[in-house]
């Protein structure tokens, strides 16, 4: 299998200090964001890279020698924060590829935190790897959709990373590559500036993955440069030695699932009285079931709202009630519209909906562990960057 790869890293126009770490060569690929005051996120970053890179210079072969690589490196950062108090609570993400080649060439992801692997293959860009952020975790329970979670206040919030704890939960995906396939690794600094959209234009400008990783930095400061940009661009050249084999199902980019419900058989009536009493029925049926509709409609959905002392309210039904069914009380909330951000305040005013009270209390993060400062706490692993 020839490969061919571009990376790049870019202070970009805000930040006075370079806290992302990366290595590309032949067969691993690796990008590290690191976060924490006194220039700790640099060390955490580095050390992440180095101490996967070594691990893996006899190769990678398996996920689990993969992930068992990454928790040593998660070992390494957390004992260097212990050794040294002006690296306490120093962390890191970690977004790495691993090219294992055969006769069924594949590339195993590792991934802790919110830098991202893509893969390019037939004009279409799709996510390899799973961000552990506290936005995607609302996108997954589908409270905010993935074009809020790009803007959204809180998108820096990771819930996973590496330095943070004794031990990291390690995400391992693999995936079968061929011709033509280019694979991106980037921290958050591209992705928080940068659409997927207009990522996938700009790999479609260039060939070069040099000129083309450089290329996406560019757009990234443009647009703003608010935090450290690296990236990664790997292609998958024509001379591949194994012949090109058919994918694993790829489930972000399976189709809808269609559920035919059959056609309703015709009644059979009889005519007479027992085709009156057959009307007269299915009369009553359809009043009924569409009372019972309407009211399970009305009751279902939740929204929150501000109550006559301007506390927060989750409200079971629908804003403003709907026919004769009048919302009721969820949960009484103690939180008051001035402890509030400004954004989630214009959604409490708006009354926001959603579909089970536990996204409403997610939403408002009444079920969430303190949000600490990394460079505060060496133990919570729900981290702002
Ligand atoms: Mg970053």
């Amino acid at each position: 299998m020839k490969l061919r790869w571009g990376a790049t890293t870019d202070v970009g126009m805000v930040r006075q200090q370079n806290e992302d770490s990366f290595h590309a060569e032949e067969n691993l690929y690796i990008v590290a964001d690191g976060m924490g005051g006194h220039n700790a996120g640099e060390v955490a970053s580095a050390l992440a890279v180095s101490t996967v890179r070594s691990g893996a210079r006899m190769g990678i072969r398996t996920p689990d020698q993969f992930r068992e690589l990454v928790q040593q490196a998660n070992t390494a950062i957390y004992t260097a924060s212990l050794d040294d108090s002006t690296q306490s609570g120093m962390g890191t993400t970690l977004t790495a590829a691993a090219v294992v080649p055969g006769e069924e060439p594949r590339i195993l992801i590792a991934n802790v935190g919110d830098s991202r692997t893509y893969l390019f293959r037939s004009a279409a860009l799709t996510r390899l790897s799973v961000d552990h952020s506290y936005v995607q975790e609302l996108v997954n329970e589908g409270i905010i959709t993935p074009e809020e979670a790009r803007v959204h206040p809180r998108r820096n919030i990771v819930t996973r990373a590496m330095g943070i704890d004794r031990n990291v939960q390690v995400d391992v995906f693999s995936h079968l590559v061929r011709t033509g396939d280019r694979l991106v690794l980037c921290s958050d600094g591209l992705v928080d500036e940068v659409t997927d959209i207009e990522i996938a234009r700009i790999l479609t400008e260039h060939s070069d993955p040099q000129e083309t990783a450089e290329a996406l930095v560019l757009v990234a400061n443009t647009n703003g440069g608010r935090d450290n940009t690296t990236v990664i661009v790997l292609d998958i050249l024509d001379d591949i030695s194994a012949p090109i084999v058919l994918d694993e199902p790829d489930e972000t980019q399976q189709m809808p699932v269609v559920i035919e419900t059959p056609a309703p058989q015709p009644a059979t009536n009889k005519k007479g009285r027992f085709g009156v009493a057959l009307f007269w029925s299915a009369l009553v049926a359809i009043v009924l079931g569409v009372f019972t509709v309407v009211g399970v409609y009305a009751r279902s959905g939740y929204f929150i709202g501000f109550n006559d002392q301007d506390n927060v309210v989750v409200y079971r039904g629908r804003p403003g009630g709907m026919l004769w069914f009048q919302p009721t009380v969820d949960t009484q909330t103690s939180l008051s519209s001035k402890d509030l951000p400004e954004y989630v305040r214009r959604e409490v005013e708006t009354n926001r909906e959603f579909t089970s009270s536990g996204q409403a209390a997610k939403y408002l993060m009444l079920d969430q562990m303190p949000i600490v400062d990394v460079s505060t706490t060496t133990t919570s692993t729900t981290v702002a960057k």
